[in-house]
C-alpha cells in the first residue's frame, strides 16, 4: 500500500480539524493500519488530545522545520496501539517567520516525512488555521486533503480563498494534490440551518463530500480533555460510530 499523506485543512478556526485528525487516525489505526499524525499547529491541540504533556517535551515539529532534526527523533508513541504522534508546541509559531529566509522554505515537511514514510500506512497533518507557510508546508507534503466545514452560518465563506491556495500549490510545488473530500461537521438535524449548509457544500463540491456527515456529539467534546480519542473514551458514542464509519469511507476513497 502507498502512503496516503493526508492534510486536514481549512484556514477557518473551530471547525473540527483537530477533532477529524484525531479521531480519524485513531479509526484507522483501529483497522489495522500504520498511522502517523504530524501536529502542525503552534497551539499543540491535537498533541494534548493525544494525551501528550506539551511542557515535558523536549522536542517538536519545529525543530523538524527549523533545526533539521530528523522527524524520526520526534515520533512518539500513544496509548493506542498503530497510532503515533509527532507533537507541536507554541514555539512553532515562530517557525511561519522563521521559515520565510530558508531555501525550499515551503518542502520542509515533506522532505521530512519522506524519511519515514515507509512505516506508515496513512499521515494525517494537523493544520493551523491559516494559509501560511506551515499549511503550504502540509498541502507541499500531503497526497491527499480534507476539508472539514462546520454546519454553520457563512460555512462556505473563505472556501475561495482556500481553494485558490490550493490551486498555486498544484501549479507550483505540488501537481498531483487531491482533494479527497470535504467533511461536514457539528451537523445538528434539529435546525434547518445545518440541512441548508450540506445542499450548499454539495453543490460547492460536487461528487466529493462525504456520504458520513458527523454530528454535533458532546463526547467528542469532552474526549481532548481526556487525552483519548472517541474510540477509547467512549467506543460506543454516536461520534465514535461516525469516526469509524468515516475511517471506512477514507479507505474506499484512498
Ligand atoms: P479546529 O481544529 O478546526 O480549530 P476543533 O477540532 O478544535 O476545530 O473543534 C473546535 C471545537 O469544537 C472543539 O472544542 C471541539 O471539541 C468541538 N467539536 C468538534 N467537533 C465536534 C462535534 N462533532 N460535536 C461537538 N463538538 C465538537
Ligand atoms: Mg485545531
Amino acid at each position: 500500500m502507498v502512503t496516503n499523506v493526508i492534510a486536514i485543512a481549512n484556514q477557518k478556526g473551530g471547525v473540527a480539524k483537530t477533532t477529524t485528525a484525531i479521531n480519524l487516525s485513531a479509526c484507522l489505526s483501529e483497522l489495522g493500519k500504520r498511522v502517523l499524525l504530524v501536529d502542525l499547529d503552534p497551539q499543540g491541540n491535537a498533541t494534548s488530545g493525544m494525551g501528550i504533556v506539551k511542557n515535558k517535551l523536549t522536542r517538536c515539529i519545529y525543530d523538524v522545520l527549523i533545526n533539521d532534526v530528523p522527524l524520526e527523533q520526534v515520533i512518539m508513541k500513544t496509548e493506542q496501539k498503530g497510532l503515533k504522534v509527532v507533537p507541536a508546541r507554541i514555539e512553532l509559531a515562530g517557525a511561519e517567520i522563521e521559515l520565510v529566509s530558508q531555501s525550499s522554505r515551503e518542502a520542509k515537511l515533506r522532505k521530512a516525512i519522506d524519511d519515514v514514510k515507509n512505516d506508515y500506512d496513512f499521515i494525517f497533518i494537523d493544520c493551523p488555521p491559516s494559509l501560511g507557510l506551515l499549511t503550504i508546508n502540509a498541502l507541499t507534503a500531503a497526497t491527499d486533503v480534507i476539508i472539514p466545514i462546520q454546519c454553520e452560518y457563512y460555512a462556505l465563506e473563505g472556501l475561495t480563498l482556500l481553494m485558490n491556495t490550493l490551486d498555486r500549490v498544484r501549479k507550483h510545488l505540488n501537481p498531483k494534490l487531491n482533494i479527497l473530500g470535504a467533511l461536514l461537521t457539528m451537523f445538528d438535524a434539529r435546525t434547518n440551518l445545518s440541512i441548508q449548509v450540506v445542499d450548499e457544500v454539495k453543490k460547492y463540491f460536487p461528487q466529493k463530500v462525504f456520504r458520513n456527515i458527523v454530528p454535533r456529539n458532546v463526547r467528542l467534546s469532552e474526549a481532548p480533555s481526556h487525552g483519548k480519542a472517541i474510540n477509547t473514551y467512549d467506543s460506543r458514542s454516536r461520534g465514535a460510530e461516525v469516526y469509524r464509519d468515516l475511517a471506512k469511507e477514507v479507505l474506499e476513497r484512498v
